[in-house]
Order: C-alpha cells, then structure tokens, then sequence
C-alpha cells in the first residue's frame, strides 16, 4: 500500500459507545472517514445512559440541549427527559447513521501500544489489529467510587451503587438507606420517597438546591417542534447562552452577578420550600453555591419532607448486616442499602495499557495525575484524541458539546496525516506544560475553591477542570495551533 492509499483510508478505533463514541463515529463519516470501529465492552450503546438506569434518573440539562446538534428530537417528552428516552435517542441515531453495525460489541480494549504511525490494538479476548487513529471516549463518570466505611460488605440485605442498580429487587414499600447527597442521590429521593415505607437519606454534606421545574412537552408544542424544528434550535440557543454567558461565566470568576443570582436563587429554594426550621438548618450549606455541582431538581425538598422520609446528618460510624449505624449509636436498619457515592474520576482511558513513544506508559506519564494538554492531546501519545479527557470542561452543562468542540479539533490534526503532511502528531511537551500552569494559576479564581470539597478537585485540591468560559474554550478550540505540536514524518 502506498502512503496515499493509507491516508485515504485511515483506519480509527473508537473507545466506548456512549454519547461521545457515536458521536464521533457519526463525525468521521461526515469527514469522510468511512474506516472505522467502535470498541463497546458491553453488549448495547449509551454508555452512561445504559449503566446508570437508577430511580428518578434524567438529564438536568436540558434535553433540546442534551442531543446532538445535526439530529434535533421533536419527541422528547419533559424538558428535562428520563434516562431511558435519552438511551433510546442515542441508540435511535446510532442506528440511523449506520453506526451500530460499525460497533464490536463485548469486547474491551486492554492493550494500545504506539509505533510510527500506527497503533497496535489488543483486546480481552486476545485479537490484535492495527489502526492509525485512536479516539478514546470511554467517558468521565464511569468507574464507582465504593467509601471505605467498616463494614460496608457485611450488610445481608439488598446493596448497590446508583450505576449498578439491580432491577430484580423490589422497592416498594422497603426500608431504603441512602448514603450520598451528589445528583445522583438527589434524583433518587425525589423518586423513591413515596414508594419506600421508609428512607433515610445520610448527608455528609447539604447540597445547594436550584429549583427546576420540569413540565411534560404537550402534544401541541411537540406538533411545533416537528412542524417547525428552528422553534429546537431557539431552545437550544437559549440554553447555551444561559449556560455559557451565565452559569459558566460564574462559576470561573467572570460574571460575580450571575454567581449573586445563583446564590439567592438557592437559597430562597431552601428558605420558601423546607418548612420545618431544625431539617431546613439541616440542609443549608455553609459553602457558596455552585462550589460543588450545583443539583437541579423540581422534587427533592418535597420528597424529603415526606412523612417516611428522613434526613440524617450524624456521621456513618459503620454498616452492619441490618443497617447502618452512626456515631450517635442510632442502628438506622434497612433492606436496601443505595452506595450513591460517585466515582472515580481520574481514570480516563484506564485500565488500558496505554504505551506511547519510547515505551513511556500512559501510567508513568499520569504518575503525578491525569493531564492532557488542552485536555485533548497527552504528549508522547501520537494520533490519540481524549474526548472529554483530564480538566476539560464539566459541570452543569452539556458534555456532548465539549465532545463535539474536541473533535473537530482534533479531526484538522487528522486532517494532516490524510494530506501527507505527517504520520504522527502529539502535544508538545512544554505547551502541555505552560497549558497546565496557566490552567492551575486560573483555578484560583473559580467557586470551585471556595471552601468545599468536590469530586472537581484533584489530590492537590485544584479543580481537574478548565477554569475559563465556554467561549473561551471555543474560541481556543477552534483551530490548532501547530506550534504547540510535535509533527512526525
Ligand atoms: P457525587 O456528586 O460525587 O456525590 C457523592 C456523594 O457521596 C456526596 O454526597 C459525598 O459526600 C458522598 N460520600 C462519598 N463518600 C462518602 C462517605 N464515605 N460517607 C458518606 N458520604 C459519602 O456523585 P453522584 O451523585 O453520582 O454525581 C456525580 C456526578 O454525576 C454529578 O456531579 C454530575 O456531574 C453527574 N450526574 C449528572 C446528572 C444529571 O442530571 N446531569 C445526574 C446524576 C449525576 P460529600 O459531598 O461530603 O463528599
């Protein structure tokens, strides 16, 4: 094969078949990129949307914002949709663009090593190919974080973390503990409250609360959306103007106004909606809102006021095969028991074995932490685009824009391999280097410092995310600056 035969068959491997792997698989054929493979360890798409299936589950963001922007969906039933509908979107538009048959199910990449050009692949079950691209997209929020509270296995009744949800048991009418205040928690309480003949939900730390009403789309305004899709697309543009000109303008220290309008939104939630003033101390933060993730929701404080509901603060001291005991000596008993304590946030690509130029592993190059620079390109890493990778842009917004924003980056890089003009390209490592510094000096002029702990900050206590607006990061985003990057021939 000549090289101009290769590059115009650029063989890629995408990692995952979440949001971010369709989306990139569905990218590269609008590029013309038809070579292609989606690796999915498990047997079906939707990645987060298909690990997490707990009570209550929905997007917070909203869902004419939440979908990709070339495939609008007049159908969605609540402005903020269910989990499953949002499974089914992502499924739906994996199976119109031809995506789904591109996919390897059950098969999980475990080995990428890189060698002039090219990236040897192996997976669990023992093959091996080479490709040229790797795009990994294997998600943010995908490994469970278990506490280390004593005990926490010796508990005989039901037990599960909120992305692990068994479905076999029953939940009506059982006594249901709760441990965790994140998103997560909070969507399932505002489910369960009523159908639990008790739950008890244990806080570590109360969370500010942004009042979200949440009306079902009428089957007029659906006739609208399908009638006249541009009335999606003033949606859509009216959230990401509230979402990057307000809510990310605030929270990186650009717009104290909007951070006051957070603030008083909050807690007026707390003080107009929480009746009982000993619960209502119970659940006020002493943090600034939006120092962790801020939680949307239209039910929680009602569904923790319900009559079988109750909060407890006093520290866990262990959990015992009954229940949960805290450091009062109260034995809170139950017969399910809900882990809702996050995840793991700095695996990235792992546990892959990641091996790049010289044999350094993607392990020896993240000894210190996870970085990448502008949180796409690891240096040392040829040909290797993180999609949501190390301080990227989370938070209340929507992720499959940053995905999108990141690839076609990152597909202008390709585009020079395709053109003859390198086989490799890989961050430089000082402009990876000043990035991470700029990124660390800018930190400190987020809420994310503000005195609360959060799932953003790293072993250090910086946020791993990006410490501008989203228009900075568009506008940065917007074309490569090659100078920044080590270009092989
Ligand atoms: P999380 O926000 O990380 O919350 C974990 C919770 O567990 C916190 O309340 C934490 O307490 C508590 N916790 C951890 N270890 C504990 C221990 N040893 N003892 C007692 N409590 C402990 O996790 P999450 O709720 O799963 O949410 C993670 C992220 O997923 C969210 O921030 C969001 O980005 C995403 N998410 C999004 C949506 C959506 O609608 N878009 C919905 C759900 C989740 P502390 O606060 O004291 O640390």
């Amino acid at each position: 094969m000549n090289n101009g035969e290769k590059n115009s068959e650029l063989r890629f491997a995408i990692i995952g078949g979440g949001m971010a792997g369709i989306l990139s698989a569905i990218k590269l054929q609008k590029a013309g990129y038809k070579n292609y493979t989606i690796y999915e360890k498990a047997d079906s798409l939707g990645g987060t949307w298909r690990e997490n299936t707990y009570p209550g589950i929905a997007c917070d963001v909203p869902s004419h914002f939440y979908c990709y922007n070339f495939e609008p969906n007049p159908e969605w039933s609540h402005a903020c949709s269910p989990g499953q509908e949002i499974l089914e979107y992502f499924q739906m538009v994996a199976k119109k663009y031809g995506v789904t048959e591109n996919v390897r199910f059950g098969t999980e990449v475990s080995r990428l090593e890189y060698d002039n050009g090219s990236w040897q692949l192996e997976t669990k079950n023992g093959d091996r190919e080479i490709v040229d691209i790797v795009i990994s997209a294997s998600g943010v929020l995908h490994h469970p974080f278990y506490p280390d509270i004593p005990g926490i296995d010796s508990f005989k009744g039901d037990t599960f973390h909120t992305a692990r949800w068994d479905h076999n048991v029953a939940l009506a009418g059982k006594r249901i503990g709760i441990i965790g205040t994140g998103s997560s928690a909070i969507q399932i309480v505002g489910d369960l409250a009523d159908k639990a003949s008790k739950l008890v939900q244990f806080q570590r730390t109360a969370q500010w609360i942004m009042p979200r009403d949440n009306p079902a789309y009428t089957d007029e305004e659906k006739r609208t959306f399908r009638e006249n899709p541009e009335t999606m697309d003033a949606i859509r543009t009216e959230q990401a103007e509230m979402s990057e000109g307000g809510f990310s303008a605030a929270v990186v220290g650009e717009n104290p106004g909007a951070l006051a309008a957070i603030e008083a939104l909050t807690l007026a939630n707390l003080e107009d909606n929480v009746k009982d003033p000993v619960l209502r101390e119970k659940l006020r933060p002493d943090y600034t809102a939006a120092c962790k993730r801020l939680i949307m929701s239209a039910n929680y404080y009602d569904a923790i006021q319900h009559p079988n509901a109750e909060l407890v603060t006093e520290s866990i001291q262990c959990i015992e095969p009954t229940g949960v005991r805290t450091t009062d000596g109260h034995l809170h008993e139950f017969d399910v028991l809900v882990i809702a304590t996050g995840f793991k946030v700095d695996q990235f690509m792992r546990p892959i074995n990641v091996v790049g130029v010289n044999g350094v592993t993607l392990e020896d190059a993240w000894i210190d932490r996870p970085s990448a620079y502008l949180s796409v390109s690891v240096p040392g890493f040829p040909n290797l685009a993180l999609l949501n990778g190390p301080n990227g842009p989370v938070g209340n917004f929507s992720l499959i824009d940053v995905a999108d924003i990141q690839l076609d980056y990152f597909l202008q890089l390709v585009d020079l391999i395709r053109d003859g003009r390198c086989i490799g390209f890989t961050a430089k490592k000082d402009a990876a280097e000043n990035f991470e510094s700029e990124r660390v000096e800018a930190t400190k002029k987020t809420v994310w410092v503000s005195g609360c702990n959060s799932w953003y900050l790293d072993d250090r206590g910086v946020p791993a995310v990006w410490p501008w607006s989203m228009g900075r990061f568009r506008a940065i985003m917007e074309k490569p600056d090659l100078d920044d990057f080590d270009l092989a021939s």
